[in-house]
């Protein structure tokens, strides 16, 4: 009896490790795809190119705050910048319409000879961040100088976003002068305030929409290709399929207050203190096994270890280990859920008086698995068993429900798996969420193919650049992103 159990113990255990090394062995390979072949891309003046991406930077188009640039005077860096497009892109704008959104965003439109074909829409933003002045001195180069130094372009927006507009000015002006004519419609809308607030972009959306128009494709910033993280042996081609969504809660606690010689049990400031813990300790739910999250895992496996992928490929048995693990990292645990940020307090004002009232601001960006109603919910019960505890107010300033999430079996993705595959070494493509909010989220209401990817490759240290100290693009980078935006026009003009 005890040898049969033994016997079916063993009989079992081995069957589901086979099952688990079958599953480990397919794992991934079944998102193989032939990549398709891309044009060549149009020839243009590269000297001229890095000469106007130089001036490009050298406008100040900060934003700082929401409705920034608040004053005509204030406007004037993007005035500038308007004029310089206008004199070094004679062509495109000879050939393309130009109308003005939201007074500083720009919308171009180069209509295509047919009709039936929905537009390709490639977007770009006019602003950049500021720098702080604390870090002026760690810039090897002045950050709006365009300064040249060890074959990179120096400066604000020449990552993020100045240089796609460049790029793509730079390949509309050579496809003109080639005699290139548009099938497709083409439509480019730079936003002027990406940056803070991206009410631009909105509105530009808005006015296609109005005019019934639904691009085949869009392709905005937001992904790149990552020549060297962490974990895997090949370049990745990041190609964001959609991004997560923003909102921010008030919870206020209350409490009698008093005098700091006689605290009570539960301070406001003490109740506060445990909901903020509640909701580190209660996070939202994982969505690792979402079709989003486990189509990037399947498509990084190929260049994962056969440890990881072995994990990876059997969440239905490993799922609260790997859970455990990507809670503890800070960008896999975004990557899962929707995250929970405290960022702000707020509590007495004085050092020996206890507060009526406290305050914490707590930040979420949401997965696209999960909507604003989720997060209400999701807060109201974890912080509801506590004293004095409430949500005060909701969707203060910026709030946006996660974006959609655009196929992967189509076109539109595929041309942009051929792209990133040849702007990296033969990078890998992968569909991937993108973390932060860009102006692509407003073009998901006129199109359901929406993708975030510019053609540049980069490697983890070039990230640092980006809001950051050094912002700089290599020359390479540079020629990289307008050879892409070219074949990229010139693949979605040709029919399949
Ligand atoms: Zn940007």
């Amino acid at each position: 009896m005890l040898f049969k159990v033994i016997y079916g113990f063993i009989i079992t255990l081995v069957l589901i490790v086979a099952i688990m090394l079958i599953r480990t062995f397919s794992y991934g390979t079944s998102e193989e795809m032939a990549l398709v072949e891309l044009p060549a891309p149009v020839s243009y003046n590269e000297p001229e190119a890095i000469r106007r991406l130089q001036e490009s930077v050298r406008f100040q188009t900060i934003t700082i705050n929401r409705g920034d640039p608040a004053t005509l005077e204030a406007a004037q860096p993007w005035l500038e910048f308007h004029t310089f497009l206008e004199t070094e892109y004679p062509l495109v704008h000879q050939n393309l319409q130009r109308e003005y959104v939201a007074d500083y965003s720009l919308l171009y439109t180069w209509q295509g000879r047919d009709e039936s074909l929905d537009p390709l829409m490639l977007m770009a933003h006019q602003d950049v961040v500021p720098v702080d002045d604390a870090t002026l001195s760690d810039w090897d180069r002045p950050p709006f100088s365009g300064d040249i130094a060890d074959g990179y372009i120096y400066g604000r927006g020449t990552q993020d976003d100045k240089a796609s507009i460049i790029g793509i000015m730079e390949t509309v002006e050579a496809l003109i002068k080639s005699n290139f004519q548009p099938n497709r419609t083409l439509i480019l809308l730079f936003g002027h305030d990406e940056e803070v607030a991206g009410t631009g972009a909105e509105a530009g959306v808005g006015l296609l929409s109005e005019r019934g128009i639904s691009p085949e494709m869009v392709v905005d910033e937001g992904f790149f290709v990552l020549n060297d993280m962490a974990g895997f042996d090949a370049p990745l081609g990041l190609i964001g399929i959609a991004e997560k969504g923003y909102m921010t809660i008030d919870l206020a606690s209350e409490s009698a207050g008093g005098h700091s010689s006689l605290p009570p049990k539960n301070s406001a400031n003490i109740q506060l203190a445990k909901a903020l813990l509640a909701l580190e300790k209660t996070q939202m739910p994982s969505h690792l096994n979402s079709k989003q999250v486990s189509d990037f895992f399947q498509a990084v496996a190929p260049e994962m270890s056969f440890m990881k992928r072995f994990v990876l490929a059997n969440t239905w048995i490993t799922g609260g280990l790997v859970n455990a693990q990507f809670g503890e990292i800070a960008s896999m645990n975004a990557m899962i859920r929707t995250t929970t940020a405290p960022t702000m307090l707020t509590g007495s004002v004085k050092e020996n008086v206890l507060p009526q009232k406290s305050t914490a601001t707590v930040n979420f960006r949401i997965h696209p698995e999960d909507s604003s109603g989720d997060v209400i919910e999701h807060v109201e019960n974890v912080i509801g068993g506590i004293e004095g505890v409430s949500i005060q107010a909701r969707n203060k300033g910026i709030f946006r429900e996660p974006s959609p999430i655009s196929p992967t079996d189509n076109r539109p993705f595929a041309l942009l798996a051929a792209l990133a595959n040849k702007t990296g070494d033969n990078a890998r493509p992968v569909p991937a969420l993108v973390l932060a909010g860009t102006d692509a989220a407003y073009a998901s209401q006129i199109s359901n193919n929406v993708y975030r990817f510019t053609p540049v490759d980069y490697s983890v240290h070039d990230i640092d650049g980006i809001h950051g100290t050094n912002e700089r693009l290599s020359i390479k980078n540079f020629n990289l992103m307008i050879e892409g935006f070219s074949q990229l026009i010139l693949a979605m003009d040709s029919p399949e």
